[in-house]
Protein backbone atom coordinates (compact mmCIF):
# COMPACT_ATOMS: atom_id res chain seq x y z
CA UNK A 1 0.00 0.00 0.00
CA UNK A 2 1.43 3.55 -0.94
CA UNK A 3 -0.29 5.93 1.68
CA UNK A 4 -2.40 5.85 5.13
CA UNK A 5 -4.01 8.69 6.74
CA UNK A 6 -3.80 8.34 10.51
CA UNK A 7 -6.91 10.67 11.93
CA UNK A 8 -7.17 10.61 15.91
CA UNK A 9 -10.56 12.06 16.50
CA UNK A 10 -12.57 12.73 19.69
CA UNK A 11 -16.15 14.43 19.38
CA UNK A 12 -15.88 15.79 15.26
CA UNK A 13 -19.17 14.06 14.14
CA UNK A 14 -19.63 17.94 12.18
CA UNK A 15 -16.11 17.59 10.33
CA UNK A 16 -15.45 13.55 9.47
CA UNK A 17 -17.51 13.60 6.24
CA UNK A 18 -16.43 16.49 5.27
CA UNK A 19 -12.94 15.77 5.92
CA UNK A 20 -12.82 12.56 4.14
CA UNK A 21 -14.87 13.98 0.85
CA UNK A 22 -11.78 16.41 1.19
CA UNK A 23 -9.23 13.80 1.17
CA UNK A 24 -10.77 12.07 -1.61
CA UNK A 25 -10.28 14.93 -3.39
CA UNK A 26 -7.17 15.16 -3.40
CA UNK A 27 -5.84 11.62 -3.48
CA UNK A 28 -8.13 9.87 -5.74
CA UNK A 29 -6.88 11.63 -8.94
CA UNK A 30 -3.26 10.02 -7.92
CA UNK A 31 -3.90 6.14 -8.20
CA UNK A 32 -2.27 4.90 -5.09
CA UNK A 33 -3.60 2.17 -2.97
CA UNK A 34 -4.55 4.29 0.14
CA UNK A 35 -6.39 3.66 3.31
CA UNK A 36 -7.82 6.19 6.03
CA UNK A 37 -7.85 5.09 9.38
CA UNK A 38 -10.25 7.16 11.69
CA UNK A 39 -9.53 6.40 15.41
CA UNK A 40 -12.45 7.50 17.51
CA UNK A 41 -11.04 8.15 20.79
CA UNK A 42 -14.37 7.84 22.78
CA UNK A 43 -16.29 9.70 21.48
CA UNK A 44 -19.63 10.95 22.83
CA UNK A 45 -21.54 12.00 20.04
CA UNK A 46 -22.06 10.10 16.52
CA UNK A 47 -18.52 10.41 15.86
CA UNK A 48 -19.12 6.24 15.05
CA UNK A 49 -21.68 6.08 13.53
CA UNK A 50 -20.60 8.65 10.45
CA UNK A 51 -17.48 6.56 10.03
CA UNK A 52 -19.32 3.64 10.18
CA UNK A 53 -21.80 5.23 7.51
CA UNK A 54 -18.61 6.68 5.43
CA UNK A 55 -17.39 2.86 5.18
CA UNK A 56 -20.81 1.97 4.09
CA UNK A 57 -19.43 4.46 1.04
CA UNK A 58 -16.11 3.72 0.30
CA UNK A 59 -13.70 0.56 1.41
CA UNK A 60 -10.98 2.96 1.89
CA UNK A 61 -12.27 3.83 4.86
CA UNK A 62 -10.49 1.90 8.22
CA UNK A 63 -12.18 2.79 11.94
CA UNK A 64 -11.01 1.76 15.54
CA UNK A 65 -12.85 2.59 18.36
CA UNK A 66 -11.56 3.08 21.72
CA UNK A 67 -14.24 2.07 25.02
CA UNK A 68 -13.88 5.42 26.54
CA UNK A 69 -11.29 8.32 25.91
CA UNK A 70 -7.41 8.02 26.21
CA UNK A 71 -6.29 10.91 24.55
CA UNK A 72 -4.71 12.12 21.32
CA UNK A 73 -1.44 9.97 21.95
CA UNK A 74 -3.20 7.13 22.33
CA UNK A 75 -5.32 6.98 19.10
CA UNK A 76 -2.14 7.77 17.21
CA UNK A 77 -0.36 4.44 18.67
CA UNK A 78 -3.26 2.43 17.35
CA UNK A 79 -3.54 4.03 14.45
CA UNK A 80 0.08 3.68 13.74
CA UNK A 81 -0.13 0.00 14.59
CA UNK A 82 -2.68 -0.60 11.86
CA UNK A 83 -1.45 1.68 9.28
CA UNK A 84 0.25 -0.55 6.34
CA UNK A 85 0.99 2.01 3.86
CA UNK A 86 4.95 2.72 2.89
CA UNK A 87 4.41 6.82 4.20
CA UNK A 88 1.81 7.33 6.84
CA UNK A 89 0.49 10.68 7.55
CA UNK A 90 -1.80 11.70 10.36
CA UNK A 91 -3.74 14.82 10.53
CA UNK A 92 -6.28 16.19 12.88
CA UNK A 93 -9.89 15.83 12.53
CA UNK A 94 -11.09 19.27 12.62
CA UNK A 95 -11.02 20.27 9.38
CA UNK A 96 -7.62 22.55 10.65
CA UNK A 97 -5.16 20.63 8.66
CA UNK A 98 -5.39 20.59 4.41
CA UNK A 99 -5.60 17.74 2.80
CA UNK A 100 -3.84 19.86 -0.01
CA UNK A 101 -1.06 19.21 1.57
CA UNK A 102 -0.95 15.41 1.55
CA UNK A 103 1.04 15.04 -2.20
CA UNK A 104 3.66 17.29 -1.67
CA UNK A 105 4.36 15.33 1.79
CA UNK A 106 4.43 12.19 0.26
CA UNK A 107 6.66 13.23 -2.46
CA UNK A 108 9.24 14.81 0.21
CA UNK A 109 9.21 11.01 2.34
CA UNK A 110 9.78 9.25 -0.73
CA UNK A 111 11.63 11.26 -3.05
CA UNK A 112 13.98 13.27 -0.48
CA UNK A 113 14.79 10.71 2.02
CA UNK A 114 13.27 11.99 5.07
CA UNK A 115 11.80 10.11 7.87
CA UNK A 116 9.53 12.52 8.65
CA UNK A 117 8.18 15.61 7.47
CA UNK A 118 6.45 17.72 10.26
CA UNK A 119 3.77 20.37 9.32
CA UNK A 120 4.55 23.81 10.36
CA UNK A 121 1.51 25.95 10.64
CA UNK A 122 3.74 29.41 9.85
CA UNK A 123 0.07 31.39 9.66
CA UNK A 124 -2.12 30.20 12.04
CA UNK A 125 -5.28 30.96 12.88
CA UNK A 126 -5.78 30.25 16.71
CA UNK A 127 -6.21 32.52 19.36
CA UNK A 128 -3.36 34.42 21.11
CA UNK A 129 -3.99 32.23 24.10
CA UNK A 130 -2.85 29.51 22.27
CA UNK A 131 0.14 30.94 19.96
CA UNK A 132 1.88 32.21 22.51
CA UNK A 133 2.27 29.71 25.12
CA UNK A 134 3.14 27.60 21.29
CA UNK A 135 5.97 29.71 20.65
CA UNK A 136 7.47 29.86 24.03
CA UNK A 137 6.75 25.98 24.03
CA UNK A 138 8.29 25.52 20.73
CA UNK A 139 11.55 27.51 21.64
CA UNK A 140 12.11 25.24 24.59
CA UNK A 141 11.92 22.11 22.70
CA UNK A 142 14.00 23.07 20.51
CA UNK A 143 16.89 23.85 22.58
CA UNK A 144 16.46 20.55 24.69
CA UNK A 145 16.36 18.52 21.29
CA UNK A 146 18.43 20.42 18.94
CA UNK A 147 16.06 19.35 16.60
CA UNK A 148 15.32 22.75 14.38
CA UNK A 149 11.63 22.51 13.87
CA UNK A 150 9.30 25.50 14.13
CA UNK A 151 6.03 23.42 15.16
CA UNK A 152 6.27 20.39 16.92
CA UNK A 153 3.33 20.35 17.87
CA UNK A 154 1.15 20.60 14.48
CA UNK A 155 -1.37 17.50 13.79
CA UNK A 156 -0.09 17.20 10.01
CA UNK A 157 2.74 14.83 9.61
CA UNK A 158 4.30 12.43 7.52
CA UNK A 159 6.53 9.26 8.03
CA UNK A 160 7.94 6.86 6.42
CA UNK A 161 6.32 3.11 7.68
CA UNK A 162 9.35 2.42 9.70
CA UNK A 163 9.48 4.89 11.91
CA UNK A 164 5.94 4.62 13.31
CA UNK A 165 6.54 1.03 13.67
CA UNK A 166 9.28 1.27 15.95
CA UNK A 167 8.38 4.37 18.40
CA UNK A 168 5.99 4.28 20.92
CA UNK A 169 3.80 7.24 22.00
CA UNK A 170 1.87 6.94 24.82
CA UNK A 171 0.80 9.62 27.67
CA UNK A 172 0.51 12.93 25.99
CA UNK A 173 3.83 12.61 24.08
CA UNK A 174 2.20 13.14 20.90
CA UNK A 175 3.93 16.62 21.25
CA UNK A 176 7.44 14.88 21.17
CA UNK A 177 7.37 12.66 18.39
CA UNK A 178 9.96 14.13 16.72
CA UNK A 179 11.88 13.96 19.86
CA UNK A 180 11.10 10.40 20.44
CA UNK A 181 12.17 9.26 17.15
CA UNK A 182 15.61 11.04 16.95
CA UNK A 183 15.71 8.76 19.86
CA UNK A 184 14.90 5.77 18.26
CA UNK A 185 17.66 6.90 15.27
CA UNK A 186 15.26 8.44 12.99
CA UNK A 187 17.39 11.37 12.29
CA UNK A 188 16.13 12.83 8.74
CA UNK A 189 13.45 14.98 10.08
CA UNK A 190 12.26 17.99 7.61
CA UNK A 191 9.56 20.49 7.65
CA UNK A 192 6.92 22.16 5.06
CA UNK A 193 5.22 25.17 5.87
CA UNK A 194 1.39 24.08 5.60
CA UNK A 195 -2.08 25.69 5.35
CA UNK A 196 -3.89 25.90 8.63
CA UNK A 197 -8.00 26.94 9.17
CA UNK A 198 -9.60 28.20 11.89
CA UNK A 199 -11.69 26.02 13.64
CA UNK A 200 -14.74 25.45 11.39
CA UNK A 201 -17.22 22.87 13.94
CA UNK A 202 -17.06 22.35 17.80
CA UNK A 203 -14.43 23.25 20.26
CA UNK A 204 -10.85 22.84 20.68
CA UNK A 205 -10.18 19.72 22.68
CA UNK A 206 -7.24 20.71 24.85
CA UNK A 207 -7.17 23.06 27.62
CA UNK A 208 -4.63 25.80 29.33
CA UNK A 209 -3.78 22.68 31.17
CA UNK A 210 -1.89 21.20 28.02
CA UNK A 211 1.12 24.11 28.88
CA UNK A 212 2.07 22.84 32.01
CA UNK A 213 1.54 18.86 30.93
CA UNK A 214 3.81 19.82 28.36
CA UNK A 215 6.46 20.62 30.00
CA UNK A 216 6.66 17.79 32.74
CA UNK A 217 6.34 15.95 29.58
CA UNK A 218 9.56 17.13 28.40
CA UNK A 219 11.20 16.69 31.17
CA UNK A 220 9.66 12.91 31.18
CA UNK A 221 10.86 12.33 27.41
CA UNK A 222 14.59 13.40 27.97
CA UNK A 223 14.90 11.77 31.23
CA UNK A 224 13.71 8.45 30.13
CA UNK A 225 15.65 9.00 27.19
CA UNK A 226 18.80 9.15 28.81
CA UNK A 227 18.09 7.60 32.21
CA UNK A 228 14.86 5.21 31.45
CA UNK A 229 16.81 1.92 30.72
CA UNK A 230 19.36 2.71 33.62
CA UNK A 231 18.02 5.03 36.35
CA UNK A 232 20.42 3.31 38.36
CA UNK A 233 23.33 5.57 36.95
CA UNK A 234 21.59 9.04 37.98
CA UNK A 235 20.57 8.10 40.96
CA UNK A 236 23.32 5.71 41.93
CA UNK A 237 25.75 8.27 41.42
CA UNK A 238 24.03 11.03 43.29
CA UNK A 239 23.45 9.32 45.86
CA UNK A 240 27.05 7.77 46.18
CA UNK A 241 28.40 11.22 46.06
CA UNK A 242 25.70 12.25 48.96
CA UNK A 243 27.05 9.37 51.33
CA UNK A 244 30.66 10.21 50.22
CA UNK A 245 29.96 13.95 51.50
CA UNK A 246 28.09 12.58 54.14
CA UNK A 247 30.94 10.20 55.33
CA UNK A 248 33.80 12.60 55.07
CA UNK A 249 31.76 14.84 57.44
CA UNK A 250 31.52 12.29 60.20
CA UNK A 251 35.57 11.38 59.63
CA UNK A 252 36.29 14.71 60.17
CA UNK A 253 34.01 14.87 63.15
CA UNK A 254 35.38 11.55 64.28
CA UNK A 255 39.21 13.06 63.93
CA UNK A 256 38.75 16.44 65.36
CA UNK A 257 37.60 14.54 68.40
CA UNK A 258 40.31 12.74 68.34
CA UNK A 259 42.61 15.63 67.80
CA UNK A 260 41.28 17.81 70.58
CA UNK A 261 41.62 15.11 73.27
CA UNK A 262 45.12 13.58 72.33
CA UNK A 263 46.81 16.27 70.86
CA UNK A 264 45.22 19.52 72.64
CA UNK A 265 44.69 18.33 75.25
CA UNK A 266 41.19 19.73 75.84
CA UNK A 267 37.60 18.48 76.45
CA UNK A 268 36.00 17.30 73.21
CA UNK A 269 33.20 19.79 72.54
CA UNK A 270 29.43 17.65 71.96
CA UNK A 271 29.39 16.62 68.51
CA UNK A 272 25.67 18.01 68.15
CA UNK A 273 27.51 21.01 68.17
CA UNK A 274 29.35 21.24 64.88
CA UNK A 275 28.24 22.01 61.98
CA UNK A 276 29.47 18.68 60.57
CA UNK A 277 27.67 16.39 62.51
CA UNK A 278 24.36 17.49 60.66
CA UNK A 279 25.75 17.94 57.35
CA UNK A 280 26.96 14.49 57.90
CA UNK A 281 23.48 13.02 59.17
CA UNK A 282 21.65 14.67 56.32
CA UNK A 283 24.21 13.79 53.45
CA UNK A 284 24.04 9.91 54.79
CA UNK A 285 20.40 9.89 54.97
CA UNK A 286 19.57 11.91 51.77
CA UNK A 287 22.52 9.69 50.29
CA UNK A 288 20.76 6.32 51.09
CA UNK A 289 17.26 7.39 49.64
CA UNK A 290 18.40 8.08 46.29
CA UNK A 291 20.53 4.83 46.55
CA UNK A 292 17.41 2.90 47.25
CA UNK A 293 14.86 4.85 44.90
CA UNK A 294 17.50 4.30 41.91
CA UNK A 295 17.12 0.34 42.53
CA UNK A 296 13.46 0.45 43.00
CA UNK A 297 13.66 2.41 39.21
CA UNK A 298 15.50 0.37 37.94
CA UNK A 299 13.37 -2.92 38.93
CA UNK A 300 9.90 -1.13 38.35
CA UNK A 301 11.87 -0.15 34.51
CA UNK A 302 12.30 -3.94 33.92
CA UNK A 303 8.48 -4.66 34.28
CA UNK A 304 6.90 -1.87 32.91
CA UNK A 305 5.51 -3.47 29.70
CA UNK A 306 1.39 -2.35 30.12
CA UNK A 307 1.62 1.14 28.94
CA UNK A 308 -0.10 1.20 25.83
CA UNK A 309 -2.90 -1.37 26.50
CA UNK A 310 -6.28 0.24 25.21
CA UNK A 311 -9.84 -1.09 25.45
CA UNK A 312 -11.43 -1.05 21.74
CA UNK A 313 -14.52 -2.11 21.47
CA UNK A 314 -15.45 -1.79 17.26
CA UNK A 315 -12.57 -2.42 14.59
CA UNK A 316 -13.78 -1.64 10.87
CA UNK A 317 -10.50 -3.39 8.60
N1 LIG B 1 -8.25 14.52 19.95
C1 LIG B 1 -8.33 13.18 20.30
N2 LIG B 1 -8.45 12.84 21.62
C2 LIG B 1 -8.47 13.79 22.61
C3 LIG B 1 -8.34 15.15 22.24
C4 LIG B 1 -8.24 15.48 20.91
O1 LIG B 1 -8.32 12.30 19.43
O2 LIG B 1 -8.58 13.43 23.78
C5 LIG B 1 -8.16 14.89 18.52
C6 LIG B 1 -9.16 15.94 18.09
O3 LIG B 1 -10.42 15.38 17.80
C7 LIG B 1 -8.49 16.50 16.86
C8 LIG B 1 -7.02 16.45 17.22
O4 LIG B 1 -6.92 15.49 18.29
O5 LIG B 1 -8.73 15.70 15.72
C9 LIG B 1 -6.50 17.80 17.66
O6 LIG B 1 -7.32 18.32 18.70
P1 LIG B 1 -7.78 19.84 18.74
O7 LIG B 1 -8.15 20.32 17.40
O8 LIG B 1 -8.85 19.95 19.81
O9 LIG B 1 -6.46 20.53 19.25
P2 LIG B 1 -5.93 22.00 18.87
O10 LIG B 1 -6.17 22.23 17.41
O11 LIG B 1 -6.71 22.92 19.72
O12 LIG B 1 -4.47 21.94 19.21
MG1 LIG C 1 -7.57 21.76 16.13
Amino acid sequence: MDLSIVVPLFNEEESIKELYNWIQRVVSPLNWSYEVIFVDDGSTDASWQVIEGLRQESAYVKGIRFRRNYGKSAGLYCGFDAAQGDVVITMDADLQDSPEEIPELVRMVKEEGYDIVSGWKKKRYDPLGKTLPSKLFNRTVRMVSGIKLHDFNCGLKAYKLDVVKNIEVYGEMHRYIPLIAKQAGFSRIGEKVVQHQERKYGVSKFGIERTIKGFLDLLSVTFISKFGKRPMHLFGALGTLMFVVGFLSALWLGLSKLLSVFYYHIAAPLVTNSPYFYIALASMIIGTQLFMAGFLAELVSRNGHDRNNYQISERID
